[in-house]
């Protein structure tokens, strides 16, 4: 019996953060990959208040690709938020997301779509391997990636924000009204079927990688935080081992108050301080953080501004502003 396959919309979504050069070349290669291979697209550069001539050069590739829409930030809001801002531009019966500087190989597009049409609603792709990337990078890449597997109970050792997602799964993830949102972890949190694309990360050809070690630290810290609250039972952990600790120090010290050596102990007291008072800094640290947390959801901002948009259809640059 013949197969039905379904067809429809592919909205491409490119996060573009100081990109100039990457955007055409992205533009060329992703329209004619897709051409090429009769899928019906749009795509769609979210410009993340970029400092270069990336808005111009988006504005310049809708000039050229009817197919082509921008939508610029107000200010940097992060990857995340940039993603989220595609999907909500997205027309399409499914979306993918990826790299504007075309680590994620655009000709494994046309297999995740092949993948959607036999049905699949969420097709990830996953690393073959890290590309290149020195050991301590490696390292602390492994390390973070367990700790939001154990959280999550998904394994994302080799997980990335290249994905296809169904407009279901779009319109899941876009209800979800959290601010902390992470892409990678929430697109296999909210299940539905899933398949898998096994790709080889590109070297970057233009400009550099927009990751600093600080902002790495903050995207991990911010992640680990927005998928567990682990940290916070660490504190009562702490607190358990260190009144057991205080228990058999206080019968140490009345023995030694008993049998008359008092005096001695006085080293023990200015290390039980130093200890206790540290930990307490830490505890109070890791509730703080929280606390902030529920403070930045509770405000309820929004993810990101939009201050422009742009699109093939108006090539005189008119543009609609909102926010
Ligand atoms: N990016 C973004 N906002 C940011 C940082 C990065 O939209 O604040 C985009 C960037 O333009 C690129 C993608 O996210 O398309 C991945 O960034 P990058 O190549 O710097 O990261 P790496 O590949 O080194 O992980
Ligand atoms: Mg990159």
């Amino acid at each position: 019996m013949e197969e039905t396959l379904k067809s429809g919309l592919l909205s491409v979504i490119l996060p573009s953060f100081n990109e100039e050069a990457s955007v055409p070349r992205a533009a060329d290669t992703v329209t004619a990959i897709l051409a090429a291979a009769g899928i019906k697209h749009e795509v769609i550069f979210v410009d993340d208040g970029s400092r270069d001539g990336t808005w111009a050069a988006i504005q310049a590739q809708t000039d050229r690709f009817p197919q082509v829409r921008g939508v610029r930030f107000s200010r940097n809001f992060g990857k995340e938020a940039a993603i989220f801002a595609g999907l909500a531009q997205a027309k399409g019966d499914c979306a993918v997301v990826m790299d504007c500087d075309l680590q994620h190989p655009p000709e494994k597009v046309v297999e995740m779509y092949r993948l959607w049409q036999k049905g699949f609603q969420v097709v990830e792709g996953v690393k073959a391997d890290r590309g290149k990337e020195n050991p301590l990078h490696t390292f602390a890449a492994k390390s973070f990636y367990s700790m939001i597997s154990r959280a999550t109970g998904i394994d994302m050792s080799r997980a990335s924000d290249f994905k296809l997602l169904d407009r279901r799964a779009v319109d899941t993830l876009l209800a979800m009204r959290e601010k902390n949102a992470f892409f990678r972890a929430l697109s296999s949190w909210i299940g539905f079927s899933t398949a898998q694309v096994e790709f080889e990360v590109q070297p970057r050809l233009e400009g550099e990688s927009k990751w600093s070690i600080r902002s790495l630290v903050r995207y991990a810290v911010t992640n680990i935080a927005s998928f567990s609250t682990a940290p916070l039972q660490l504190v009562t952990l702490l607190g358990v081992v260190v009144f057991v600790c205080s228990v058999v120090l206080g019968l140490h010290s009345l023995w030694q108050k008993l049998t008359g050596h008092a005096l001695e102990g006085f080293t023990t007291v200015i290390l039980l301080q130093l200890i206790i008072g540290s930990i307490l800094m830490i505890c109070l640290g890791i509730i703080g953080y929280y606390i902030s947390k529920i403070y930045e959801e509770i405000k309820d901002r929004p993810r990101y501004i939009v201050a422009d948009h742009c699109e093939g259809t108006k090539p005189d640059g008119q543009t609609e502003k909102d926010i």
